[in-house]
């Protein structure tokens, strides 16, 4: 911290005072749902924002972190290696940044086809490293469809649910979504939630340590944890609003 300005110290307590805002409301949101505030894990997604503030966070407490696009994330992940920092990708993957991503990623939130599965598992294994994996789940999506932004609709979870269990250097470790806009479920994100959890129930009848549920953002990460989300990922409610539509 020797080389911040004054600059520093001010964007160190705007986060400080933001965090201290999201943990009240996720402590607020368990006490509610008499859920103990140990089960919800905050996943900070600083997309957009640059390296200096990852390192702040940490400063103030942070271990988990999150990103939606390797090009960024590489880099950042690569800036702060000195942090005990855990990485989570939760953007919508292409096959062919696998290989970047399980260098620094300790989950992927949003594996959604049986491809990505095939590319992270021969990833991963030659790197030798070991990826907790989520299968992102598309509310909106019909089914046998992919989701408006990414996810499978909820018939092909346990198909794809059954091939990461099964991919050396994965392991499955639950669901991700992120609350439609459209369809069914728009502007219910609760009953978006709800649906979720059913659907984890199912899948830990068959795979028992597929625990992690994912969801909520900023806008609906109380409703997530009164449904029994396990993390929640937030951006905005703790870096600010980001420029453009990311
Ligand atoms: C950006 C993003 C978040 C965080 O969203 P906020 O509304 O900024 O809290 C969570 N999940 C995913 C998949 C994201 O891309």
């Amino acid at each position: 911290m020797s080389a911040q300005n004054g600059t520093g110290e001010a964007r160190a307590e705007q986060l400080a005072a933001n965090l201290a805002r999201v943990e009240q409301r996720i402590a607020d949101a368990c006490r509610a749902a008499g859920r103990d505030r140990e089960e919800v894990t905050l996943v900070v997604v600083t997309k957009t924002y640059p390296a200096s503030d990852v390192r702040l966070l940490a400063g103030l407490g942070v271990r988990e972190v999150a990103e939606n696009r390797d090009q960024d994330a590489a880099g950042k992940a690569a800036e702060t290696a000195d942090l005990p920092l855990s990485w989570h990708f939760v953007g919508q993957l292409q096959t062919n940044k696998a290989r970047s991503v399980v260098r620094y990623a300790d989950h992927v939130h949003s594996v959604d086809r049986l491809r990505l599965v095939e590319a992270l598992s021969s990833a991963a294994t030659a790197a030798r490293r070991q990826v907790g994996c989520l299968v992102q789940v598309a509310l909106d999506a019909e089914a046998g469809d992919r989701g408006e932004r990414g996810g499978v609709a909820p018939d092909a979870v346990p198909a794809l649910a059954d091939a990461l269990a099964a991919a050396p250097g994965l392991r499955l470790d639950g669901l991700m979504t992120v609350a439609p806009l459209a369809g069914a479920y728009a502007g219910q994100p609760r009953a978006a939630f709800d649906r979720l959890m059913e659907i984890s129930s199912r899948l830990r009848e068959t795979h028992p340590a597929a625990t992690m549920v994912s969801a909520g953002m900023s806008q609906d990460l109380d409703e997530a944890v009164t449904a029994g989300a396990t993390h929640v990922r937030v951006g905005t409610a703790v870096l600010g609003v980001r420029p453009g539509l990311r």
